[in-house]
C-alpha cells in the first residue's frame, strides 16, 4: 500500500466524515482502473461503464492513440497561455472546423475553452456581441431564446435559464435576458422570438433530461426562424456531438433530421477531451466568431498544447467514421434490447445512436434505486431525474458486452418487481 492510499477507501463522499463537498450523490463505487468499456474498482471488482463520463468517454478508457498523443505532448510542451501562440493551436483549430463543416459546411473558425459549460457562457457572450455589433440590437437589450428542460452547465449565467429548481435554488440573483420556450414546439419559440433577439441555443437532443429528441421537423422550422429573423442558431453538442448520435455531430444529415440543420454556432465539448483533459470549443464562422477581438474573451487554459494534442487525436478518431458506425450498429442492438424491456418495468424507450433515455415504472423504483441494483450487478449507469435512466456506454463496446448491460438490465428491472 502507497503512503497516498487510505486504509479503509472512502465511498460514501456524502458522509459529513468525507473532505468531498456534498454536491453530487454518487454510487457507492471507488474506481481505481479504467480501460475500454470496463473499470475496477479499489477491491479489485469489474463493472461495465455504461455512463462513459456522460459522453465525455465516447472512445473507452485509456484509448491507445488518445494516451499516445497526450504521453507525446506531455514529453514537448503543456501550457504556454495564449500570450504566446504554440505549435498544436492552429492546427487543432483548423482540424476542428474541418471536421464541423460536416453540420455546416461554412464553418472555418474555432475558439477553445476549457469545459462544456465555459463553452456555452462563451457561445452566450459571442451571441450578445454579434447581436450588437453586427445585427444592430441596443446595447443591453439583446435576448437569447432556450427551451424547457434544458441543460447547459452550472455557472450563474447558465443556471439563470434552467427549468430545474434544484439547479437554481439558492443561487440566485440570475443573469437577465433570456426566454424559456417549451422544446419541440416550434411556434412557441417563434412567438418568443423578436428585434431583440440574438440567438436560439438549443440541444438538439436534451441528453440530461432523458435523452429527448425532438419531434421530425422541429429543428429545421427553428431554422427557418432564425433564418426570417436574423437569430443565430447555437447548438449545444457537448452530449450529443463527437459520434455518440450514430453521425459525427447530432445536427448533421442522418442524425436527428434527414437533411440535417445547419447551425450557426456549434458547442462542443466532454468527449473531446477524450476522457484525459477538459478540453471544449465554440465553432463558427469567421464573420461571427471575428466580433471576439483581442480581449474581450479568454482562458489561461483554453487551447493549451496538451488539451490541442489531444483533441487533434480526437478529430483524427472521428475522420476515419468507425467510431460513429459503431454508435449506429451497436445503438440498433441497444433500440431492439430496450425495446424488448418494455411490459417488464420499462415504460418508455428514446434512443438515437448509441445514447438512451429509459423511462421505468415508478411503482418499481425511481431511476437511482435501478441503478444500484445494476451497480451491485457489475454495470455502472446513471439516472437523469425521477425514473428515468440515460445508458451511453463507450462507443468501443462489443456486442457481447452490450448484451450483458442489456441483460444486468432486464435483471434489475425484475429484483425491484419482487421486492414490491
Ligand atoms: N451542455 C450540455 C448539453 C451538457 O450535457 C453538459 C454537461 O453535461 C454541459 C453543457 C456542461 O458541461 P461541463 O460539465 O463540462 O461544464
Amino acid at each position: 500500500m502507497t503512503a497516498t492510499t487510505p486504509a479503509v477507501p472512502r465511498t460514501a463522499a456524502h458522509a459529513s466524515s468525507s473532505a468531498v463537498a456534498p454536491n453530487y450523490h454518487p454510487l457507492p463505487v471507488v474506481i481505481a482502473e479504467g480501460v475500454g468499456t470496463w473499470l475496477t474498482d479499489t477491491g479489485g471488482r469489474r463493472y461495465l461503464d455504461c455512463l462513459a463520463g456522460y459522453s465525455a468517454l465516447n472512445f473507452g478508457h485509456a484509448h491507445p492513440v488518445l494516451l499516445d498523443a497526450a504521453r507525446r505532448q506531455l514529453d514537448r510542451v503543456t501550457l504556454t497561455s495564449r500570450a504566446f501562440l504554440h505549435d498544436q493551436l492552429e492546427e487543432f483549430c483548423a482540424e476542428l472546423a474541418h471536421l464541423a463543416t460536416r453540420a455546416n459546411p461554412a464553418m472555418d473558425t474555432v475558439l477553445p475553452m476549457n469545459t462544456g459549460a465555459e463553452a456555452v457562457e462563451t457561445a452566450i457572450k459571442l451571441s450578445r456581441k454579434w447581436g450588437y455589433d453586427v445585427k444592430g440590437v441596443p446595447d443591453g437589450e439583446a435576448t437569447i431564446v432556450v427551451a424547457a428542460g434544458n441543460f447547459h452547465g452550472r455557472t450563474t449565467t447558465i443556471v439563470s435559464f434552467s427549468t430545474d429548481e434544484s439547479a437554481r435554488a439558492g443561487f440566485g440573483p440570475f443573469t437577465p435576458g433570456f426566454r424559456v420556450v417549451p422544446y419541440g414546439d416550434a411556434a412557441a419559440l417563434e412567438a418568443a422570438v423578436d428585434d431583440t433577439t440574438v440567438a436560439v441555443l438549443l440541444e438538439p437532443v436534451q441528453g440530461e433530461a432523458g435523452v429527448v429528441i425532438p419531434p421530425a421537423g422541429y429543428l429545421p422550422a427553428v431554422r427557418a426562424v432564425c433564418d426570417a429573423r436574423g437569430v443565430l442558431l447555437v447548438a449545444d453538442e457537448i452530449q450529443s456531438g463527437l459520434g455518440r448520435t450514430g453521425t459525427t455531430f447530432a445536427t448533421e444529415a442522418g442524425g436527428v433530421e434527414p437533411a440535417g440543420v445547419r447551425p450557426d454556432v456549434l458547442v462542443l465539448g466532454k468527449a473531446l477531451g477524450g476522457g484525459i483533459v477538459p478540453v471544449s470549443a465554440v465553432v463558427s464562422r469567421h464573420d461571427v466568431l471575428g466580433v471576439m477581438t483581442a480581449g474581450s474573451h479568454g482562458s489561461t487554459f483554453g487551447g493549451n498544447p496538451l488539451a490541442c494534442a489531444v483533441g487533434r487525436a480526437v478529430v483524427g478518431l472521428l475522420e476515419t467514421g468507425e467510431y460513429q458506425e459503431r454508435a449506429r450498429l451497436l445503438g440498433a442492438r441497444l433500440r431492439a434490447g430496450l425495446e424488448a424491456l418494455r411490459g417488464r418495468g420499462v415504460t418508455d424507450v428514446r434512443t438515437i445512436g448509441l445514447w438512451a433515455g429509459v423511462d421505468v415504472d415508478p411503482a418499481l423504483g425511481t431511476g437511482r434505486a435501478l441503478c444500484e441494483e445494476m451497480s451491485a450487478r457489475g454495470v455502472l449507469a446513471k439516472d437523469t431525474h425521477g425514473s428515468t435512466i440515460r445508458l451511453a456506454p463507450p462507443l468501443v463496446i462489443d456486442e457481447a458486452d452490450l448484451d450483458l448491460a442489456l441483460g444486468v438490465l432486464g435483471d434489475s428491472l425484475d429484483a425491484l418487481a419482487a421486492r414490491r
